[in-house]
């Protein structure tokens, strides 16, 4: 049976960096399974209205990707999805992408020293080596809320908005406040008759500026690709500078915090609006919104804004934590995603059990990429590897940088498994706690998703700058993996392959 040297399940920003990156590195032997018909992940899933990246979009899209064409500063998701599309096919992925391909299940092989991965096809596929591309924002949260399968109406979930549904006139409510909810509720407050949003816990918000960039920036912008490289150093730039006040450096939160508590006072004109909407928690510790057009909305008479969570539901009578009563014809929940309990994690089974049970506690790693008792697996965008201040796919480009050195590394050995050492892996999990332990998504005195409920630990967070994170990976030399006595003795541990580029992200 034929095997293939790298599998990697997921086709969305990081998969498909992970797939460009093997292939510049001159590593072609690789297929991309992908359990959905297109490529894209997020800008595949989330379509509602208002939807668009709070990244600028010459710095969220991939660095062998660079894009003039993008038509505002915050793309709207389709144009992303469209560039994902492009970016999939100008890397010639061929036949190596396999769309509506679900891994089902994983097993490492310790006699064969491979990943047998089951799919919907009729034979196991064999890999030497895995790579999860497979997303940590990509299962709906729906809470809990009694009585909410009464509701006579149409539900959805922002991340499946039934674009079938004519709004017009319509009476919406809108159950949470994050980062879709405050793309999705100026939108709606535009088109529905009257919407009512449940806020359970209001959200730290800044301007965000950004505009439509006329055709002639754009044409300026393909005809001078150093210009284009030079915005995307201001804006990397811009990105890590925003680091400190995220992460709680004193000045730096007190400087954002008023910026932000000016932004609600030059918007919202009701002070006690403006108390509803004032967040009683640290600036940083849930994800900044930014928005020039929610505030507007919420001070508008098109919504209600119901200061506390919905509660409990019977037919079209929305009664919340309050006592208060709402009436509404759809309901759109912008709840977020299940983001700590990853779910491949259940379907990886390494030398002696699952990844899911590894993770029982929370996720960890070594380097945020590599699990003790997972030979030859990396995983992206899982641990540690998520940002609050810049572009999430910087991280995935170092993450893949990584993975090409580490596969170097294997190609070394006589027997080709690099398997974590636990030390290696505990030490990595105590460096991520002693840095994240005075930051606000610690201590700021909020309930985030960054913070795994189970172990109290900082688990989706790196707590740092993309520079450090590509500096603690360039770092490594190897000793993360068991040694192997008879490896040649004369190779450096972790060196780049001939020809390898490593994915440069502006520094
Ligand atoms: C609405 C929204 C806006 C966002 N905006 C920004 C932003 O502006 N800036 C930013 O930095 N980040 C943003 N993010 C975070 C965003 O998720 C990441 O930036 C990035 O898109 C994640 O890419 P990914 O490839 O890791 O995961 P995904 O995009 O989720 O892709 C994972 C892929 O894996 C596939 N998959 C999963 N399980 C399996 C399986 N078992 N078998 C086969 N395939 C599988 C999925 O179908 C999916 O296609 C946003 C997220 C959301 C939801």
């Amino acid at each position: 049976m034929r095997v293939i040297d790298v599998a990697i399940v997921g086709a969305g920003f990081a998969g498909l960096a992970m797939a460009g990156a093997l292939r510049r590195a001159g590593r072609d032997d690789i297929v991309v399974l992908e359990r959905a018909d297109d490529v894209g992940g997020t800008w595949r899933e989330n379509t509602y209205p208002g939807v668009a990246c709070d990244v600028p979009a010459h710095l969220y899209s991939l660095a062998a990707h660079p894009n003039a064409r993008w038509s505002r500063t915050f793309a709207p998701g389709g144009e992303i999805q469209a560039y994902l599309r492009d970016v999939a096919a100008r890397e010639g992925l061929g036949d190596r992408l396999r769309l509506r391909t679900p891994l089902l299940g994983a097993r490492w092989d310790a006699d064969g020293s491979l990943w047998s991965l089951d799919t919907a096809a009729d034979e196991p596929l064999l890999a030497r080596s895995l790579v999860l591309a497979c997303g940590r924002l990509t299962e709906p949260y729906v809470p809990a809320i009694p009585g909410l399968e009464s509701f006579g109406g149409p539900i959805f979930h922002t991340a499946r908005w039934d674009h079938g549904i004519d709004l017009t006139g319509k009476r919406v409510a809108v159950v949470g406040t994050g980062a879709s909810a405050v793309q999705l509720v100026p939108e709606l407050a535009r088109r529905a008759g009257q919407v009512t949003l449940f806020q359970r816990t209001p959200a730290w918000i800044v301007p965000r500026g950004g505009d439509d960039i006329a055709e002639a920036d754009r044409a300026h912008l393909a005809a001078h690709p150093g210009d284009l490289a030079r915005l995307r150093a201001d804006l990397y730039a811009e990105g890590e500078q925003r680091y400190a006040s995220r992460s709680g450096d004193a000045a730096a939160s007190a400087a954002a915090r008023s910026a932000a508590l000016d932004h609600l006072h030059a918007q919202v004109a009701d002070p006690a609006l403006r108390a509803a909407l004032t967040p009683d928690y640290a600036f940083g510790c849930k994800r900044v919104l930014l928005s020039d057009t929610f505030y507007p909305a919420v001070a508008s008479d098109a919504v209600t804004l119901e200061p506390t969570a919905l509660a409990a539901v019977d037919g079209s009578t929305l009664t919340a934590a309050s006592g208060r009563s709402h009436h509404a014809d759809v309901l759109a929940l912008a709840t977020g995603f299940a983001s700590t309990q990853q779910p491949y994690a259940d379907l990886v089974r390494g030398e002696t059990g699952t990844l899911a049970a590894h993770w029982s506690g929370g996720m960890t790693s070594f380097g945020s990429t590599v699990v003790a008792g997972f030979p030859n697996l990396f995983v992206l965008n899982g641990p540690n590897a998520s940002l609050g201040h810049n572009s999430a796919v910087l991280m995935a480009e170092e993450q893949a940088a990584y993975v090409v050195r580490a596969l170097c590394e294997r190609d070394r050995r006589t027997e080709p498994v690099l398997r974590v050492r636990p030390e290696a892996e505990a030490a990595y999990t105590d460096e991520i706690a002693a840095a994240a332990a005075s930051t606000p998504w610690l201590t700021g005195g909020c309930r985030n998703w960054y913070v795994d409920d189970r172990s109290g630990r900082l688990t989706l967070l790196w707590p740092g700058t993309v520079q450090a994170f590509r500096e603690r990976l360039a770092a490594t030399d190897g000793s993360e993996f068991e040694p192997v006595s008879d490896q040649a003795a004369d190779s450096p541990a972790s060196t780049a392959a001939p020809g390898e580029t490593i994915p440069h992200t502006p520094a």
